[in-house]
């Protein structure tokens, strides 16, 4: 697990803090929001992605439109940027929220819950959601003006019908892995830029994971939009930025 690899970094244990407070956090808790400024990266106006690079584009499909079953407030406008976004980079990775019907982070899946109260799960507080990404449906189908043909992956997670994953590196129980930091470390890509939906649920425990096995990782802001539940998308930019995060927008590539 990262947590191993961490013991004895101070800068990651730093992070790893401020990950569990960010954990409890979008675990619908209500908490304060976390301490720590949220500033702006420093725009070069110049970046330029090269062979370590890769772009990491976050469950842009169907379901996180607005007219998807979990529909994120003007997800549909991150489209057109990630396409222009994409022809920057030669290394480009999708993902998709891919779950099996009757998921445990479904609210229809627990008896009298509703969508977006939470419930505590053997792998700790679970937000629950609408029935959504259901495999094999249009819903779960990539949002179809993405036009990123030169992708070379798409990974697929949430496909354990008892565990969640926001992230597209690690499952919510903290030990059920993807296998993308396996593809990442065999084609030698360890410059992440992460951009998708929605900014402090998928995209932010996937940079934090990123970060805590090692890689250097930028958020693309204006590529990207929150659900912002309780307080979350606030929450997700302390700590991100805590972790070592760049926050960058498209216009800061060259
Ligand atoms: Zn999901």
């Amino acid at each position: 697990m990262y947590a191993n690899e961490l013991e004895g970094k101070t800068t990651m244990k730093s992070a790893s803090h401020t990950r569990r407070s960010f954990l409890r956090m979008t675990a619908g808790t209500g908490a304060a929001l976390l301490g720590g400024s949220v500033t702006k990266a420093l725009a070069s106006g110049a970046i330029n992605p090269g062979a370590s690079s890769v772009l990491l584009v976050i469950d842009v499909q169907n379901c996180f439109l607005p007219k998807g079953t979990l529909p994120v407030e003007h997800g549909d406008e991150v489209v057109p940027v990630i396409n222009a976004l994409s022809k920057k980079f030669e290394n480009v990775v999708l993902t998709q929220d891919w779950h099996t019907p009757g998921h445990t982070s479904f609210a229809s899946s627990h008896e009298g819950k509703n969508p977006f109260e939470t419930i505590e799960l053997d792998y700790g507080t679970q937000v629950l959601w609408p029935d959504h990404c259901v495999q094999g449906t249009d819903d779960a189908n990539l949002a179809p003006g993405l036009d990123i043909p030169h992708a070379q992956l798409i990974i697929r997670k949430g496909y354990h019908s008892e565990v969640d994953s926001y992230s597209t590196f690690l499952a919510a129980d903290k030990e059920t892995k993807t296998g993308l930091t396996g593809y990442l470390k065999e084609r030698g890509l360890d410059d992440i830029y992460v951009c998708g939906l929605a900014t402090d649920f998928c995209v932010a425990w996937s940079a934090l994971d990123a970060r805590a096995g090692g890689m250097k990782v930028s958020v693309i802001e204006d590529a990207c939009r929150g659900i912002d539940l309780n307080g979350s998308l606030d929450a997700a930019w302390s700590a991100m930025t805590d972790a070592g995060i760049a926050r960058l927008q498209s216009g800061d590539f060259a």
